[in-house]
């Protein structure tokens, strides 16, 4: 089986990634991850993905394609593996489909987990923890009982995430949506595109993607 999980970053899409991975012994791919991996290892892929990060150039599409299909031939990626990552763009979604094919595979899944994005930045933005016990609230959701005081341990000092910041999360948005938008009318127009509400708790989300994987959501 092979996936490809869609969401933007705190939308919880690693988390959901690794449900996947134990409850469906699928193997996590990641491009940074692999590119590493490559790199290290030595193949010929690796070594000329290489002479392009010395270089300090793009490596081109072709060269991580040739890295995907190296990878989903090890034995570990035998039931299958979630592409995190990748594709990105319309032309490599086309090459990893001509690469699957010429491999025997298919992709089975594209899961794109949709979020009303200004209730993801209210989510986002709104965390703060406690500066002495680590203890995590929410402004809106999970705030302390008495104003600016720790429930946990009664300190008065809390500290909020520079990334968490409405604007930073806004930013990260934007770029996902702009990367995303051309990808999903490709992936649809070839059947593959299933939404789960990104918005939902972990375990209803967990719950709908393993119905579409399972064949039973509509
Ligand atoms: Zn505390």
């Amino acid at each position: 089986m092979i996936l490809i999980l869609l969401g933007p970053p705190g939308a919880g899409k690693g988390t959901q990634a690794q449900r996947l991975v134990s409850a469906h012994r699928l193997v996590q791919l990641s491009t940074g991850d692999m590119v590493r991996a490559a790199i290290a290892s030595g193949s010929e892929v690796g070594c000329q993905i290489k002479t392009y990060y010395d270089a300090g150039k793009l490596v081109p599409d072709a060269l991580i394609i040739a890295m995907f299909g190296e990878r989903l031939a090890q034995p570990d990626c035998v039931r299958g593996a979630i592409l995190d990552g990748f594709p990105r763009t319309v032309a490599q979604a086309a090459a990893l489909d001509a690469m699957l094919a010429e491999r025997g595979l298919t992709l089975d899944h594209v899961i794109e987990m949709t979020v009303d994005d200004e209730a993801l930045i209210e989510r986002i933005a709104g965390r703060f923890t406690c500066a002495a016990c680590g203890t995590g609230y929410h402004d809106r959701f999970k705030p302390t009982k008495v104003s600016g005081i720790c429930d946990t341990c009664g300190g008065m000092q809390f500290n909020r995430r520079a990334d968490d910041k409405a604007e930073t999360v806004r930013a990260r948005l934007e770029v996902y949506n702009g990367q995303t938008a051309p990808l999903l009318p490709y992936f649809r127009a070839k059947g593959k595109l299933r939404s789960v509400d990104g918005m939902a708790s972990i375990d209803t989300v967990g719950r709908a993607i393993n119905a579409i994987l399972e064949g039973h959501a509509g």
